[in-house]
């Protein structure tokens, strides 16, 4: 049979918006008269990304990170690169990573011990969703929209096998 997912609404598109909105008012404050580098993990945290510095009133500037995915796996392979890196230099740079879910935290670790080893003047972390309940690697989260279930969610730019990234909504693949 022919694996057919129903997505079903876990966060709607109203708790996301506060929940930018809240993560920006923080944001601002820590970062008065800083001018931060914001870096986006692609693909999946390109909508967080683009919601969310529009709620910023900073004179902040963009980078886009792209690490290996898990292809149509659900399971993180545990082997992590770069596969396209940030141009402008990070070094001295107050850096901020956009990341849309950490779940066993492999990722992310391995991105932020990267950029640590380009000597930033400080890296913090913005996540939109953290699930918990299948952390491997213990992650520093800075500010944090949402604690998910351990379920896999897709929406709002997160994808399964490159699908529903255009969802409005977060939802749980229920199969
Ligand atoms: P980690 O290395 O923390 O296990 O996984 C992080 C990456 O796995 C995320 O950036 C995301 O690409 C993917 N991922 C983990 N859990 C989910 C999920 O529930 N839904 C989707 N769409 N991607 C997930
Ligand atoms: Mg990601």
């Amino acid at each position: 049979m022919v694996f057919q997912p129903q997505p079903k609404i876990l966060i709607s598109r109203d708790e996301i918006a506060k929940a930018v909105d809240r993560l920006a008012r923080d944001i601002e404050r820590d970062y008065q008269g800083k001018q931060p580098l914001l870096i986006s993990v692609l693909k999946g945290s390109f909508v967080f990304m683009a919601d969310l510095i529009r709620q910023l009133d900073l004179p902040l500037e963009l980078e886009f990170i792209r690490l290996s995915s898990y292809g149509a796996a659900r399971e993180s392979s545990g082997k992590v690169r770069v596969v396209q890196g940030a141009k402008t230099p990070i070094k001295d740079r107050d850096i901020l990573v956009v990341e849309d879910i950490v779940d066993t935290g492999i990722t992310i670790s391995f991105l932020l011990d990267y950029l640590k080893k380009k000597k930033p003047a400080s890296l913090k972390l913005c996540v939109l969703t953290d699930k918990p309940s299948r952390r491997r690697v213990p992650v520093p989260i800075d500010y944090l929209g949402f604690t998910v279930p351990n379920k896999f969610i897709v929406g709002y730019g997160l994808d399964f096998d490159e699908r529903f990234r255009n969802l409005p909504h977060i939802y749980t693949l229920e199969d």
